[in-house]
């Protein structure tokens, strides 16, 4: 097993036992990051006895797919968040695995996998209920040039059985964005995101100083964050969102850095932003990290037209009842989640188009409802069908005004499409006073009546590819076009 340069990538020669950081590796271009670690002092090891997390914490696929790798020759390492949230004794979202083999190896040798990216390959490793993504580690001669040195391309590659069935072609096209350990360790965003778990002897390795860090409670930029906030600019929302969901600190560079930077947001892809805005919304902590991204000057750039507080009624407020259900168990459905801002405004609007009969203006309250959303529906790039069921389920709740007095009325309702959101967004009008809680009720009884069950399914968009439950892969891109 050879690459070009001749070395054995099963076996790397010099390699320090079981750590996969050979020497070689460590003489690379070396960038020194604002944490004041001298990278050249090369890794810290944390020696099995020496840290807390155990292989039993891992998801058993994601131990499949390191064994499988490490017994076939090759590096295997668990990266990213998953060691992160085991040594701070959280659940992991997800697992990653980093490993030297290249995509067409790791290909093989899971027969249940598929290549991702186009110019970084990625692939995932499917099981029942799971997706395990490996990567090949990355170079980084210096600070990556530009987020799609990070990012892989949107598109998925079409499936090549011929790329898995023939022989490894020598190294080619892809090869130069191949790297180390370390070179992939620093390419990360964040200290306490670059420690990878060794299979091999089940140490921890630290490139970049996140051990101390992860003591310190502390989010720090790998390198200067000024450039690592330009180079991608959404890693600013990352670290707010890192702040909030740990209950960390953020370094006094990288906080100076965001405030200094926070325009640049506005150029991040509007796929990216809005894959941030739903992960937050479906956190459980949207509320602390939309007031993070708030006060840093992040939401007026990213998403500047989503409406703001209204008399009585607070985002941060609404995002508090999001939060509540979400804590409590009950997700809501990605149309629920957004439409949850328009509805302080769209009970205005009603009351704007509400006769001195009490007679509502339909057709005047549907053209207001579709000038309030149509901006951050275009802005923030949603689907057409996420539009309509964000709008009809907010136009329902005018008739969800009052308790139903025949089942026909209810049943009718309950048949259509944009029914669950009506439904998700007439709890959380409750929750907020803007319906009587009575009201609520009585349609919930009049539901259990006719036998519909009373949640929203998850209406996950097109061309989502599910990891763990819950988890979404995240889309790529930097620039709002
Ligand atoms: P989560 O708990 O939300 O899954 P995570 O830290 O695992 O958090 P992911 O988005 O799953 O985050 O990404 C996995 C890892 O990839 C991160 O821990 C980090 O090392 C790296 N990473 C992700 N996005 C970036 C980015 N924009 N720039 C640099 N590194 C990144
Ligand atoms: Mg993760």
């Amino acid at each position: 097993m050879r690459d070009q340069t001749g070395a054995d990538r099963r076996h790397p020669a010099g390699a320090r036992a079981g750590t996969g950081a050979s020497s070689s590796e460590e003489a690379g271009t070396q960038w020194s990051p604002s944490t004041g670690v001298d990278l050249d002092a090369g890794p810290k090891i944390l020696e099995r006895p020496d840290h807390s997390l155990s292989r039993g914490d891992l998801s058993p696929e994601t131990l499949k797919v390191l064994y499988r790798l490490h017994k076939s020759g090759y590096q295997a390492f668990l990266v990213g968040g998953g060691v992160r949230d085991l040594l701070l004794g959280l659940r992991p979202k997800d697992f990653d695995v980093a490993t030297n083999a290249r995509p067409q190896e790791i290909r093989r040798l899971f027969r249940n996998s598929r290549t991702i990216g186009r110019r970084f390959r990625l692939v995932h490793v499917f099981f029942r209920g799971e997706i395990v993504e490996v990567a090949t580690f990355r170079a980084s001669p210096g600070p990556p040039d530009s987020p799609e040195d990070w990012e892989e391309s949107i598109e998925e590659v079409e499936e090549d059985e011929e790329e898995t069935a023939g022989p490894v072609p020598p190294a080619g096209r892809h090869e130069a964005v191949f790297g180390t350990p370390a070179e992939d360790a620093r390419r990360r965003d964040f200290t306490v995101n670059a420690l990878f778990y060794n299979i091999a002897d089940f140490s921890i390795i630290d490139y970049v100083g996140g051990i101390s860090d992860l003591k310190a409670r502390v989010i720090r930029t790998i390198g200067d964050p000024e450039q690592r906030f330009e180079e991608d600019p959404v890693r600013m929302m990352r670290a707010l969102e890192y702040k909030v969901r740990l209950g960390f600190d953020i370094d006094s560079q990288t906080t100076e850095a965001i405030s200094r930077q926070c325009r640049l947001i506005s150029e991040a892809s509007a796929p990216r932003l809005t894959y941030e805005l739903l992960e937050t919304l479906r956190s459980g902590k949207a509320a602390g990290i939309f007031e993070a991204w708030r006060q840093a000057g992040l939401v007026e750039y990213a998403f500047p037209d989503l409406p703001h507080d209204s008399a009585g009624v607070t985002i941060a407020g609404v995002l508090e009842k999001v939060d509540g259900s979400i804590i409590s168990g009950r997700t809501l459905a990605t149309p629920s989640l957004l439409g949850g801002f328009y509805l302080a405004r769209f009970f205005d609007l009603v009351g704007e188009n509400t006769a001195h009969d009490g007679r509502i203006d339909n057709a005047g309250l549907l053209d207001a409802l579709r000038d309030l959303v149509a901006p951050a529906g275009a802005s923030m790039h949603l689907p057409n069908q996420t539009m309509h069921l964000i709008q009809q389920g907010l136009f329902t709740l005018t008739k969800m005004r009052k308790v139903p007095e025949r089942g026909r009325q209810v049943l009718k309702l309950a048949r259509q499409d944009y029914f669950p959101v009506a439904w998700e967004l007439h709890g959380l009008a409750a929750a907020l006073g803007l319906v009587s809680p009575d009201i609520h009720e009585g349609w919930r009884k009049a539901l259990n009546r006719i036998g519909r069950k009373d949640r929203a399914e998850d209406s996950r968009t097109e061309g989502e590819v599910r990891r763990r439950p819950g988890h979404r892969r995240r889309p790529r891109g930097r620039r709002r076009r």
